[in-house]
């Protein structure tokens, strides 16, 4: 590092010295031109007062004839002769110059011996320089003036020394005089031109000195002083890159090594120190030391990398534990390789080490966060994937795999489309690309194939993960398949449609009944009406409240059996007696229809298990049902047989059939062919539904078969027969028989409904009972205090006190004495009536009462105060 700044210095000072010379040359040669003129001012003062006093002797001469003043004359004027001898030995071409001759000349032009040099040269090198040419030319033109002197001198003499004519002698001083003016003349020319050179010179030294001098000088000043602004700042840098150096390494948490592999010594920086948790120096030196501090199961593999990179010559990287403390480990990232001496044997192992623990730590939480995400992923029912941004997938969930049934080579990239619907395809492409395009989450329903080749709907959805930049790192897909859901929805769709046909189908079927009702009232309160025609009415108005007596127990039975909560009242029976109530109930249905019934039964009675109200119910419906979709004059056959273990009831008719596409669904609630305004028959859509919820409960089966539009129906009813029962004595399937008793009671009817209390009133006074009325909850208490009744007739639902807690509070009035409460509802449900129980209510009617029932009760009910527990 010395040898090479010396260097750079040299390299340096060797120009400056030598411009220094050249500047001292040029001052040198310029001092010298300058000497040399001032020489030749010297000369031609010399020159110029030789030639006035050799004039002034000649001109003395010329009168006083004395030849000393010729001699005089003759010792001056061999000064400016010596000079034109000199200036004619210089003035030649180069090669004849005769300086000796010059010297010769200018001496005895009694020049000063140490300008003669000076002025040689001026005259040789610097006679085509303007002032000097112009010098020289004007003293050549004065030594012309000067050798007419001398020759009019001689004139003179020979004027003085012979004729003495003073006439001759007078011109020749006036001849001589006027040369004399002339060479005047050339003198301060010459002079002046001397002049000019003198300042010339003058300023060429000038230049020479001061300009260079002062260039030379910023110069010199510019190099060495950024020569030496270098050297400082070079030596700044070193120390600041050092020290960013070691900033660097440990920011970047690393440390150099440098091992000797002929001594196996081994030199750390601090930086490595610090890393391995040891004071500065604190490092042994040896390898040995070093591989201490490795782990030892790492050690070997360590051994292996750098020996390799050594053979190898090249670049060794590994990754491995090292020990912190007495207890830490942590983790290492070692790179290095070998320095090679001339013969090409390694020599030095070079190196750094980077503390890697939180790089490894952050990979360990990134591969267990991975792992998670994936093990939930794959947990998901959800098809879910993972893309990169440009839409290439890299990742599917095992769900996806098992789905379609693909792998991942077959998939992965684009491979997806496989199993997507050809006619979709092109749509979903262009919404994912335009996706891509734009980093906008993806969101369609669309089919994908399974694995058994059945398209379901999935919806699928990709959302793009992005970073701060908004730019997209990933996209996150998943597909949830939603075919079942759509199913269900249209189902619900479905629903909701029958439903509003229903209401108005409802709507419709309870008006049919009423309009009949309201007209026989009509005709009732006119007067004079024959007593014929009062019974006619009677029974229109009796078979109207029938009908839609039943169409709300359809109703409410339907309800209950969607909910399960029909309890069958099951009896060991011969399969004819349930079906023969069937027959009888609609023979005059059939009879008014026109209909031909054929009934099969076979001979040997078949028995089962059932509740036969509720199979009378199912025959009963099916055969309203093929009498209802019958046109007039049609067929019907009912058979019942035994087939195995079952018993099997076919209902048949030639009647409107049913299309193919309505079979399936015919047994559902509120389902009816025809829509509700081309519907000719009544009914409400639900006997169906209501016989296979019965026959279901029975454990047995109902289906339907038509060969189509017009073509008859037939209803197959399936019920197991019962292999282990025993045949018990059959209780009667009817009602228990009315025995009607005159003995009278007190009865309290209460409700808020007027005509609902009179009406009743007025059947019960007909049945010989006393009755008083009370229209709401508090009433009843104040009218049972007063009337003392044997039985309470409650409405439940009434203003000011409900039936409960007025029934509670005449019970708890009534004390010891004996008191029959009947709850009188529209509310008929089962949890109604275990709700009336509760309140103490002794049981429960549902409206609209039927007499039978209530004369039934009234029969269990002896006279005078005796409650018993009547149920219906
Ligand atoms: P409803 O008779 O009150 O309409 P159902 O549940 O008993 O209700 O019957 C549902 C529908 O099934 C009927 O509206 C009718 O369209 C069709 N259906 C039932 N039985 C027959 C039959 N024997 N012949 C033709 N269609 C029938």
């Amino acid at each position: 590092m010395k040898s090479l700044r010396t260097a750079n210095l040299w390299l340096a000072i060797v120009p400056m010295l030598i411009a220094v010379a050249v500047l001292i040359a040029l001052a040198a040669a310029s001092m010298y031109a300058l000497s040399g003129v001032r020489a030749f001012v010297g000369a031609e003062g010399l020159w110029s007062r030789a030639e006035k006093d050799a004039m002034y002797y000649l001109v003395r001469y010329a009168h006083s004839a004395n030849a000393s003043d010729y001699q005089t004359y003759q010792a001056l004027i061999a000064v400016p002769v010596g000079d034109r001898k000199a200036r004619e030995a210089l003035d030649r071409p180069a090669a004849a110059v005769d300086y000796e001759a010059a010297r010769r000349g200018f001496l005895e032009g009694r020049n000063d011996a140490a300008g003669i040099d000076s002025m040689s040269a001026i005259f040789v090198h610097l006679r085509h320089r303007p002032y000097v040419a112009n010098a020289i030319d004007i003293w050549a033109q004065a030594d012309r003036l000067i050798e007419r002197i001398n020759s009019n001198a001689i004139e003179l003499q020979t004027a003085v020394q012979g004729s003495r004519d003073p006439g001759r002698i007078e011109a020749i001083v006036a001849q001589l005089q006027s040369l004399n003016e002339q060479l005047d003349l050339l003198e301060d020319e010459f002079s002046y031109t001397l002049g000019q050179a003198s300042r010339w010179a003058t300023r060429l030294l000038v230049i020479f000195l001061t300009i260079p001098g002062a260039v030379m000088v910023i110069v010199a000043g510019l190099v060495y002083g950024r020569k030496f602004s270098r050297t400082l700042t070079a030596d700044a840098v070193l120390r600041e890159s050092q020290e960013v150096l070691s900033l660097a390494m440990r920011g970047g948490r690393m440390g150099a090594f440098v091992c000797d592999l002929a001594t196996n010594e081994v030199w750390w920086s601090h930086e490595l120190e610090e890393l391995f948790g040891l004071p500065a120096g604190g490092f042994p030196g040896t390898e040995a030391a070093f591989l201490e501090l490795v782990h030892e199961q790492d050690r070997a593999t360590f051994k292996q990398a750098v020996e390799g990179a050594i053979t190898t010559g090249t670049d060794y990287a590994i990754e491995f534990r090292f020990r912190r403390g007495p207890d830490t480990w942590r983790w290492m990232d070692g790179r290095g390789h070998a320095v090679y001496g001339a013969d090409g044997r390694p020599t030095r192992l070079v190196g750094i080490g980077i503390d890697i623990t939180e790089h490894k730590q952050a990979e360990e939480s990134a591969r267990q966060f991975e792992a998670r995400f994936h093990t939930m992923a794959d947990a998901i029912p959800q098809l879910a994937w993972i893309a990169r941004p440009d839409g290439w997938v890299d990742w599917y969930n095992r769900r996806w795999y098992e789905y379609t049934g693909t792998t991942p080579a077959a998939v992965a990239g684009w491979g997806w489309e496989s199993v997507h619907d050809a006619s979709v395809l092109p749509a979903v492409l262009e919404r994912w690309r335009a996706s891509i395009a734009s980093g906008e989450p993806f969101d369609m329903v669309l089919p994908l194939r399974r694995a058994d080749g059945v398209f379901r709907t999935f919806l699928t959805r990709i959302m793009p993960l992005k970073d701060d930049a908004g730019r997209v790192l990933q996209w996150f897909g998943t597909g949830t398949d939603i075919t079942a859901q759509q199913r269900a929805e249209e189902t619900l769709r479905i629903a909701d449609r029958r439903k509003d046909a229903f209401i108005a189908t409802l709507a419709h079927e309870l008006r049919n009944p009423l309009a009949p009702i309201r007209h026989a009232l009509e005709i009732l309160r006119l007067p004079g009406t024959a007593a014929a025609e009062l019974v006619t009415m009677r029974d229109i108005i009796d078979r109207q409240v029938r009908h839609l007596t039943r169409l709300v127990d359809d109703l409410l039975e339907v309800s209950r059996i969607t909910r399960g909560n029909v309890q069958l009242r099951t009896e060991f029976v011969s399969l004819a007696g349930p079906i023969n109530d069937a027959i009888e109930a609609v023979q005059p249905l059939m009879k008014s229809s026109g209909h031909a019934l054929t009934v099969e039964l076979p001979v040997e009675p078949i028995h089962l298990v059932c509740d036969p109200t509720r199979i009378t119910q199912v025959v009963l419906n099916l055969l309203n049902n093929a009498a209802k979709f019958t046109p007039r004059g049609g067929h019907i056959r009912l058979s019942a047989k035994r087939e195995g273990n079952e018993a099997v009831i076919h209902v048949g008719d030639t009647g409107i059939g049913i299309p193919p596409a309505n079979l399936s669904r015919i047994f559902e609630m509120f389902s009816q062919v025809s829509p509700p305004i081309e519907r000719t028959h009544g009914g409400l859509g639900i006997g169906l539904a209501l016989a296979r919820g019965l026959v279901e409960l029975h454990a047995g089966d109902i289906q339907v078969s038509s060969a189509g539009a017009g073509r008859g129906s037939e209803f197959t009813v399936r019920l197991p027969l019962s292999s282990t029962a025993e045949p018990t004595a059959s209780s009667p399937c009817a009602g228990e028989k009315v025995v009607r008793c005159g003995a009278r009671r007190r009865i309290l009817v209460v409700d808020d409904n007027l005509d609902s209390a009179h009406s009743l009133g007025k059947l019960l006074q007909h049945m010989g009972q006393e009755v008083q009325e009370a229209h709401d909850g508090v009433d009843a208490i104040n009218a049972a205090d007063e009337f003392q009744p044997d039985v309470v007739m409650m409405d439940i639902g009434m203003p000011k006190l409900n039936g409960y807690d007025a029934a509670r509070e005449i019970r708890l009035r009534a004390g010891s004495r004996a008191l029959t409460i009947m709850a009188v509802t529209g509310w008929g449900q089962d949890e109604d009536k275990q709700r009336s129980a509760a309140a103490g209510f002794d049981g429960h009617f549902t409206k609209p009462i039927d007499a039978t029932q209530l004369q039934a009760m009234l029969d269990r009910i002896p006279p005078g105060n005796q409650a018993v527990t009547a149920a219906t």
